[in-house]
């Protein structure tokens, strides 16, 4: 039997899967009965992205709000008809909390009537076999898969396929969600449910389509990972007229969408949690009117996407005044500013900057400043005893890739002259060994001086030093604004600058002009340190 929690872990991106544990851990305290469903278990198992988290609890979420925002979520709309709440969980993941429910459908048309029903009768109102499964997340049933339409049979086969011949006419806009999947996935409709969805077509079941449906599937268009493909299936199958007369792929900005597609993977390769989709909105309408726009948000049922959306122009302005502007002087203060500016205001800039200089300096962030981080010398630094272990090693690796970006430091001999008087003292010796066999268990441990290669430093046996990571060393690429400013500037302990073995007198500030006084300490003087310590054994 397929372990599906290990699947969900391994598919899930670390955000996602706290995610996860974040809404169990709500729903547990609660005691209210939860299940992962819908798209996010369709993804899972055929190995597409998986794009947002679809919950449905047996019980009213709409009351466990306020528990979800002690939490740690945001929340970002609801829906008092479905018992829906909108959440933004922690590291920018989608999330919807329904509740399990049955949809009786009296008259084509007319709103369906909601009442509270148990998860397996919430799974027969799903649009298609592919989505009407649900995963449990409770305590007794965890990892339980609930199929009862043979889902998981459909998407190894790759087929759309409705629950029953009613489904088109009960809600039209299934017909989008059926042209929106097929083109997704390149999966084609099953051949009962291509039949009914032409003859729903004819009959222009459609036009009674509901507002809010309408709504939800804009919104939709906003997360796809080709949403150019997407709005071209909608207008052949006369669906994007549904959404708003007057859109079409011609409204579209597709050159404009193309790089924004094109930089959001650069970004996503690098590490970033990036959401575009109010960039996506924005290029997707980029020609309609400033009247449809607002008609289209309107509609839109995630507050936080209509401002987003509407506020991306004014917020990325902002950002590029700043980017022309005393604070991106130097290339370490751009750094620091990017590195504080959100993923989403840099990947729209990236698109959109008019500036040179502003776009030169996006591009630069994004790509060859991120190769002087190679330039830090980590095997020295290893072998100078500068590793993650001491406290003060995030400050001094991001000072000295701060001086390498500025062109501070020009140099190895530079970079290391720069680095030596931060490396702490060596550790003492072990005590003498006694015999035989001793002495070659003490041979292994003793201690390197700065400068000189270890056995374990050159890798040899078994526990070999391992070299700092990159990422270590500058930092995990920046997602939240830091506080990191410019001012902080890494400079060489004077002390230690007075000390025998005299290391430079002065370090380059990186960002300013004037070289300046050291701050950080190396905590003893390593030679008075060692000398003390002999003197000591001595007595
Ligand atoms: P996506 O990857 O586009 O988010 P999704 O399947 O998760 O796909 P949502 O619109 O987020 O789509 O809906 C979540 C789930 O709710 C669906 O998988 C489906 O089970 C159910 N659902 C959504 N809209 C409908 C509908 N119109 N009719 C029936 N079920 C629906």
């Amino acid at each position: 039997m397929a372990d599906y929690i290990y699947t969900m872990e391994i598919r899930l991106t670390p955000d996602q899967l706290k995610g996860v544990n974040l809404v169990q851990e709500v729903a547990r305290a609660a005691g209210i009965t939860l299940y992962l469903t819908g798209g996010a278990i369709r993804d899972i198992i055929s190995g597409f992205t998986i794009r947002d988290l679809d919950f449905t609890v047996q019980g009213n979420p709409l009351k466990l709000q306020k528990d979800f925002e002690r939490a740690g979520a945001q929340l970002a709309g609801h829906d008092e008809d479905f018992r829906t709440l909108f959440l933004v969980l922690p590291g920018n993941v989608r999330a919807e909390i329904g509740m399990a429910h049955t949809e009786l459908y009296e008259k084509v048309g007319k709103a369906p009537v909601i009442t509270p029903a148990s998860i397996q009768e919430d799974l027969r109102r799903r649009d298609f076999t592919v989505n009407a499964m649900a995963l449990s997340l409770n305590e007794g049933s965890r990892g339980l898969l609930l199929d009862p339409f043979n889902g998981v049979a459909d998407i190894e086969a790759k087929l759309l396929r409705i629950l029953h011949n009613y489904s088109f006419v009960e809600d039209p806009s299934r017909l989008i969600r059926a042209t929106r999947f097929a083109a997704r996935f390149h999966w084609p409709m099953e051949e009962r449910t291509q039949q009914r969805y032409d003859a729903a077509k004819e009959n222009k079941y459609i036009e009674h389509i509901s507002r809010s449906a309408v709504g939800h599937e804009i919104t939709q268009l906003a997360h796809e990972d080709d949403p150019l493909n997407v709005i071209r299936a909608l207008e052949k199958e006369d669906w994007l007229k549904v959404l708003h007369p007057h859109w079409s792929a011609a409204k579209v900005d597709t050159n404009g969408l193309g790089l924004l597609m094109k930089t959001r993977q650069q970004m996503v390769d690098l590490g970033y949690t990036v959401d575009p989709s109010p960039a996506v909105m924005h290029f997707l309408t980029a020609r309609l009117s400033e009247k449809d726009i607002s008609d289209l948000r309107r509609q839109i049922p995630r507050k936080d996407l209509i401002e987003s959306w509407r506020d991306i122009e004014d917020h990325a302005k902002e950002l590029a005044k700043r980017l022309t502007g005393k604070e991106a002087a130097t290339p370490s203060r751009t750094w620091n500013l990017l590195s504080g500016a959100r993923p989403e205001m840099i990947l729209f800039l990236a698109v959109t900057a008019r500036n040179q200089s502003v776009a030169q300096k996006i591009k630069n962030f994004l790509t060859k400043w991120r190769d002087v981080q190679k330039r830090i010398p980590l095997p020295e630094m290893t072998e100078l005893l500068i590793t993650p272990a001491l406290p003060e090693y995030p400050k001094i690796a991001r000072d000295v890739f701060m001086l390498l970006l500025d062109g501070r430091l020009r140099s190895r001999t530079e970079t290391l002259k720069f680095l030596k008087p931060f490396a702490p003292p060596p550790p003492p010796p072990p005590p003498p060994p006694r015999r035989g066999r001793g002495l070659k268990a003490a041979a292994a441990l003793a201690p390197v001086a700065p400068g000189k290669k270890s056995e374990v430093a050159k890798g040899k046996g078994k526990g070999a030093v391992a070299v700092a990571p990159v990422a270590a060393v500058v930092g995990p690429v920046p997602t939240a604004p830091a506080k990191a400013k410019p001012k902080a500037s890494p400079k060489p302990e004077p002390k230690a600058a007075k000390a025998k073995n005299k290391p430079a007198k002065r370090a380059p500030k990186p960002g300013g002009k004037h070289p300046a006084k050291p701050k950080l300490k190396p905590k003893l003087k390593p030679k008075k340190a060692a000398h003390k310590k002999a003197k000591a054994r001595k007595r």
